[in-house]
């Protein structure tokens, strides 16, 4: 038995299976490169879902690491620490809010948004107790708790997990006309991904985020952004809602904000809304630890240091062009902004699962999302010359080299 296979026995047999990777053991990383435990190198096309924009193991990220490690971890918010208001600081600077509630995952933040409109609903808009209503998008991505899989419209995500959370409607994502009408006197917020990721990297029509926010400005609505995928760059702006130059009311950051080190998470909001919270409303025994705020401010200094929201742009246009020049029987569309970027695979060539695995063997990993696409979303530290790399093997793959098709 090979190393990998050992590894891979070992880790199945110990662990639940409610993930089904590719067959690689990955022992090493540095920027955008990984190697397996043959000493085998890929470049990581997948970034842990865009939570490593930095790469790994930025130098600076791990440094500033290092440094807090050697000095606090952790207090809890019993007490006060000494990197926390100078991250949320950088942070409400950087997206230009008046305040952040830290926390760990994103669902765990996604959830906190969720208390916040609510709480804000009853105690500013006055609606009455127990009927405030959010509104979400079919086809959404936003988390795995049982209330956020509660208003998911992926039937696995949910099928039997239930009784799920009420309070919850959902709309056509891109439609703003159900967004008009789906508003009621009691709905507190509309729930949006700029650009829905897990969904299979669904760009909106243009215009879509401009308008929610007018309609929801007018009817009395907050409008809250998952940006823990779109955010940190990823799109070729700081936040996805810069494309539309749109501020929404709330923006929940996640992902990249920990550096590809660990998980940070936050909800931005201005005063009006977040003073809603009063001390014992809700916490978290890590929320807002040295460790996390040191690591998570050194993550916003990289993005911003080394330019990485343009570089995103820059690099992820001409790597789409490039990808709808390769002549490919099994490619249906490319879309995505900055190096946010889906490859459609034709339901007729089967699913996107095998063009992995043949991409695999090729030395780039990339994950399917939603059965037909194939995400590319790379650090965004990635180089021109190597992304220059991955289209060769990319247009084999697309091609049809080396990839086993299942029989449809
Ligand atoms: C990944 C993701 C989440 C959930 O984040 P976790 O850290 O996995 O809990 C929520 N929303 C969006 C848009 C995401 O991409």
């Amino acid at each position: 038995m090979s190393r990998t296979e050992e590894l891979i026995r070992e880790a199945e047999t110990a662990s639940a299976r409610n993930y089904g990777p590719l067959p690689v053991v990955i022992e090493r990383g540095e920027g955008c490169w990984v190697w397996d435990v043959e000493g085998r190198k890929y470049l990581d096309m997948l970034s842990a879902y865009s939570a490593l924009n930095q790469g790994h193991r930025h130098p600076k990220i791990i440094a500033a690491l290092h440094e807090q490690a050697d000095r606090l971890t952790l207090t809890s918010r019993a007490f006060h620490n000494d990197q926390m208001g100078g991250f949320l600081r950088d942070l409400c600077r950087l997206a230009g809010y008046e305040k952040a509630l830290p926390m760990n995952t994103g669902a765990e933040a996604v959830e906190t948004a969720i208390k916040l409109v609510r709480k804000w609903a009853y105690k500013k808009r006055g609606i009455a107790d127990g009927k405030a209503e959010i509104i979400a998008c079919e086809n959404n991505f936003h988390g795995r708790t049982t209330t956020i899989v509660g208003f998911s419209t992926e039937p696995q995500y949910r099928d039997g997990f239930g009784p799920f959370t009420p309070g919850f409607k959902l709309i056509p994502y891109g439609d703003v006309q159900a967004l008009e009408k789906a508003i009621t006197l009691n709905t507190a917020g509309f729930l949006v991904e700029p650009i829905q990721g897990e969904g299979g990297v669904i760009v909106p029509p243009d215009g879509y985020l401009r308008e929610c926010a007018e309609i929801s400005r007018r009817r009395g609505v907050l409008l809250m952004a998952d940006e823990i995928q779109t955010g940190l760059g990823r799109t070729g702006k700081m936040f996805a809602c810069e494309w539309e130059g749109v501020r929404p009311d709330v923006v929940i950051v996640g992902k990249a904000l920990g550096g590809g080190v660990i998980p940070v998470s936050a909800v931005l909001a201005d005063d009006a809304i977040m003073d809603v919270f009063n001390p014992g409303d809700h916490g978290s025994t890590f929320g807002g630890n040295p460790l996390a705020c040191a690591v998570g401010r050194a993550a916003l200094r990289v993005l911003v240091e080394e330019n990485l929201p343009a570089r995103a742009a820059e690099l992820g246009a001409w790597f789409m062009e490039q990808l709808r020049k390769i002549q490919s029987p099994h490619m249906r569309e490319v879309r995505g902004r900055g190096l946010f970027v889906g490859v459609v695979i034709r339901e007729s060539s089967g699913t996107a699962r095998p063009f992995c695995e043949a991409l695999m063997r090729q030395g780039i990993l990339a994950k399917e999302t939603h059965k037909q696409v194939i995400r590319f979303a790379p650090p965004l530290v990635i180089r021109k010359d190597e992304l220059k790399w991955a289209l060769g093997p990319i247009s084999e793959v697309l091609a049809g080299k080396g990839v086993e098709l299942a029989a449809a």
